[in-house]
């Protein structure tokens, strides 16, 4: 089977993993921590970063330290990974879902515009959601498939009616908005997953980058413990989401190869839309004009009225030839667990999504794999 998407194991990982057993250093406190907080910092265009157990626990803390609270709403596109909605309710708020902007599959500015101008109201300084009596207190745009959202509107939206900004740049590491890097768009702060699927990974593991240097103090204090001085003493119910320096040494020796991946991932992704350009009702993947996308995952949609159904089919087919080919994010209005939760009409989102097909683009897929790819899908559209 060529796999979806799998890392790219091949160096320094081991040596850096043997140095955290000789040296003993294999749990929470350790150089490689303090060294991958660097480069994701760097990475991120940001003053400084937080490393963490995973991206969702980061979500969580982010959203606890910028002062969201129960029973609050957070703005969430409906089109993303289930954790981006799981982390808004482990803060015990719920997520407020919203459609999509189409040319980026990412949070429409206009929509968030219209429905915050149009379904809330301000009290005593805060934001209230006139049809469940909630406090909207934070966006939480997510950069799909790496793209950056359009930000300086949302940001400028949101800040006019005081509301936190935390993003989900789960595999945005590596890309452009404008000429700015991802961690530098004007939000509170950034979330970066480095889970197995993601274009640098730590085995698992997450961070938040961001420039406001008590805030990210804030965040660091409530991912460990929330301990003041060395004696058990601590000042708030807090979390346990550090990263340990084996998850560290690991994302270490990725970082390093950063650039290099994505460059390997921004080629696939070209090879794929070279091939596929002259296909009857196949639209490609985003390329907003405001972004350089990271090219994290590979693949085109189908549209029109039987897009799912093809989906479906050339997925099923592929699989039978050895190729691994899936759906994308089953949007979260879908969901079981958000069934109630509000949401503006999702007409992009439901023409979009079932059409999705991501294709393979590990990074280091070689060109004779993905000739078989291009070639499956070329004669199964064609035939
Ligand atoms: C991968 C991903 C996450 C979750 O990160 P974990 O490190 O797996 O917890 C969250 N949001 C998005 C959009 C993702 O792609």
């Amino acid at each position: 089977m060529i796999p979806l998407c799998v890392p790219n194991i091949s160096g320094n990982e081991g040596k850096y993993l043997a140095e955290c057993v000789a040296s003993t250093f294999v749990s929470t406190i350790g150089p490689f921590v303090t060294r991958f907080e660097k480069m994701v910092a760097e990475a991120a265009g940001t003053a400084g970063a937080v490393a963490t157990s995973a991206g969702t626990t980061a979500l969580h803390a982010a959203l606890v330290a910028v002062g969201v609270r129960r029973d609050d709403l957070v703005i969430c596109p409906s089109l993303t990974f289930i954790a981006s909605a799981n982390a808004i309710s482990h803060a015990g708020a719920t997520p407020w879902l919203f459609d999509l902007d189409q040319s980026s599959w990412t949070l429409d500015p206009e929509l968030l515009a219209h429905e915050l101008a149009n379904g809330t109201e301000r009290r005593g300084g805060e934001l209230f959601h006139v049809a469940t009596g909630r406090r909207v207190s934070a966006i939480l745009p997510v950069f799909t498939l790496g793209i950056p959202a359009d930000m300086d509107p949302i940001v400028e939206i949101g800040r006019a009616r005081g509301l936190k900004i935390v993003v989900d740049g789960a595999a945005a590491l590596g890309a452009i908005y404008k000429g700015r890097m991802s961690g530098a768009l004007g939000a509170d702060l950034t979330m970066y997953s480095f889970n197995g699927n993601k274009t640098t990974t730590a085995g698992g593991g997450g961070a938040v980058a961001g420039d406001d240097e008590a805030l990210l103090a804030r965040f660091r204090h409530l991912t460990t413990t929330g301990r003041v001085g060395a004696d058990y003493d601590h000042d708030v119910v807090a979390f346990n989401y550090r990263m340990t320096n084996l998850q560290a040494a690991v994302g270490c020796a990725q970082m390093e190869r950063l650039d290099e991946f994505i460059v390997a991932k921004r080629r696939i992704a070209a090879r794929y839309e070279d091939a596929f350009r002259g296909l009857n009702g196949i639209g490609r993947f985003p390329d907003p004009e405001w972004a350089e996308s990271p090219a994290w995952f590979s693949g085109f949609a189908f549209h029109g009225k039987r897009a799912g159904e093809k989906s479906l089919a050339l997925r099923t087919h592929l699989r039978e030839e050895g190729i691994d080919a899936r759906p994308f994010w089953k949007p979260m209005h879908d969901q079981r667990p958000y069934a109630d939760a509000p949401r503006t009409a999702m007409p992009v989102t439901d023409r979009l999504w079932p059409g999705i097909v991501t294709l393979p683009c590990s990074t280091h897929l070689t060109e004779a794999e993905q000739d078989k790819v291009i070639a499956t899908v070329l004669a199964w559209c064609r035939g």
